[in-house]
C-alpha cells in the first residue's frame, strides 16, 4: 500500500514536472520562431525633466507580438530567453530597430534626447558584441551622443570584474551607461565607484512607496545622495503621482520616468504625441 501511494505521488510529481517542462519547450520553440519572423516590437517610454516636463530621453522596451496571444510583456519571456541564450538575438533586434526609429525622430527635428537600451549581461559577454554595436550604430546613422545602455545592478554584481571590463569598452566608443533597478542589487559603494557609469536609475519599488514607507523614502534619498556625491546623473523610475515627483525634486532628483508622465508607447502613438503641438 505504501508503495502504491509512493508511486502515485511520484507520478503526480512527474506529470507536474512534465507539464512545466513542456510549457518551457513550447515557449522556447515559439521564441525561436519569433526571432526568425522578427515578431518583436519596440515600445518607447519617454523620460522627463520634472521641472519643465520636457522629454530628456526615451527607454526602448521590447514587446513580443505573439501571432496567437497578442502582445506579450518582457517579464513573460526575458527570463527564459536569458536561460536559453536567445536573449542575445532578441536584444540585437531591439538594438537595431530602436536605433533606426530613434534616428528617424531626430531626422524629423524632434527633441527626443537620449535613447536608453536595456542590455542583458549575457549579451555583453559575447565576443563580437562590441563589433555588433559599432555596426548597428553605423547602419542607423545615429550618434553615440544620443545613446545610453542600461544594465541591472543585479547582473553587474554577479561578475563585477567582467562587467567593468565590458562596460569600459562601451564607454570607449562613447556610449553612456546607466545602472538599472539600482538599490536592489546589493552592490558595495567601492564597486559603484569603480564602474565606468554615468547614471543611476532608482528602482521603482522605492519610488512607488517613497511617500508611504519610511525605509523606501530613506533609500530613495540615499540613492540620490550617492549619485550626487559620485557625480552621477540620477533618474527615478515608476513615478505615478504628482506627489512622488514633488518629493523627488525636493530631494535633488530632477529626472523621472513613469506612468504619471508617459506609459511605454508604440511608435505610431508616440510619433503623433511628439508631433502635436
Ligand atoms: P526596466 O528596464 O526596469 O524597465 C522599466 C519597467 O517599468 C518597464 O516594464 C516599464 O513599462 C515599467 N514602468 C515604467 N513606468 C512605470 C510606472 O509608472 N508604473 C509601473 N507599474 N511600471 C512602470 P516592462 O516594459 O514590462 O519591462 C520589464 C523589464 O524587462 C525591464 O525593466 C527590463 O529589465 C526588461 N526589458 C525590457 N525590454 C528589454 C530589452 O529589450 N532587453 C532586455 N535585455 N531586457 C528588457
Ligand atoms: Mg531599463
Ligand atoms: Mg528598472
Ligand atoms: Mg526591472
Amino acid at each position: 500500500k505504501a508503495k502504491d501511494r509512493g508511486r502515485n505521488t511520484y507520478q503526480f510529481y512527474t506529470n507536474d514536472m512534465t507539464e512545466k517542462a513542456y510549457e518551457r519547450i513550447t515557449l522556447e520553440t515559439q521564441l525561436r520562431e519569433a526571432i526568425v519572423n522578427r515578431e518583436f516590437e519596440v515600445y518607447f517610454q519617454p523620460q522627463v525633466n520634472i521641472n519643465d516636463n520636457k522629454i530628456i530621453g526615451m527607454e526602448a522596451l521590447v514587446r513580443w507580438n505573439h501571432p496567437q496571444t497578442g502582445l506579450v510583456p518582457p517579464g513573460k519571456f526575458i527570463p527564459l530567453a536569458e536561460d536559453t541564450g536567445l536573449i542575445v538575438e532578441i536584444d540585437r533586434q531591439v538594438m537595431q530597430d530602436a536605433m533606426k526609429q530613434f534616428q528617424k525622430w531626430i531626422d524629423l527635428g524632434l527633441d527626443v534626447g537620449v535613447l536608453s537600451i536595456n542590455l542583458s549581461m549575457i549579451q555583453l559577454n559575447h565576443e563580437d558584441f562590441i563589433e555588433f554595436v559599432k555596426t548597428t550604430i553605423k547602419n542607423a546613422k545615429i550618434s553615440t551622443d544620443n545613446l545610453m545602455f542600461e544594465v541591472t545592478e543585479t547582473q553587474v554584481m554577479k561578475n563585477p570584474k567582467q562587467a567593468i571590463f565590458m562596460l569600459q569598452q562601451l564607454k570607449d566608443i562613447g556610449i553612456r551607461l546607466a545602472i538599472d533597478d539600482f538599490g536592489t542589487g546589493h552592490s558595495s559603494l567601492s564597486y559603484i565607484k569603480r564602474l565606468p557609469i554615468d547614471k543611476l536609475k532608482i528602482d521603482q519599488s522605492f519610488v512607488m512607496d517613497a511617500l508611504v514607507d519610511k525605509d523606501d523614502r530613506e533609500l530613495t534619498r540615499a540613492i540620490i545622495s550617492i549619485a550626487n556625491s559620485l557625480n552621477l546623473e540620477v533618474i527615478a523610475e515608476g513615478v505615478e503621482t504628482k506627489e512622488q515627483a514633488e518629493f523627488l525634486v525636493k530631494n535633488g532628483c530632477v529626472e523621472a520616468q513613469g506612468y504619471f508622465y508617459y506609459k511605454p508607447l508604440d511608435v505610431l502613438t508616440l510619433t503623433k504625441e511628439l508631433t502635436k503641438s
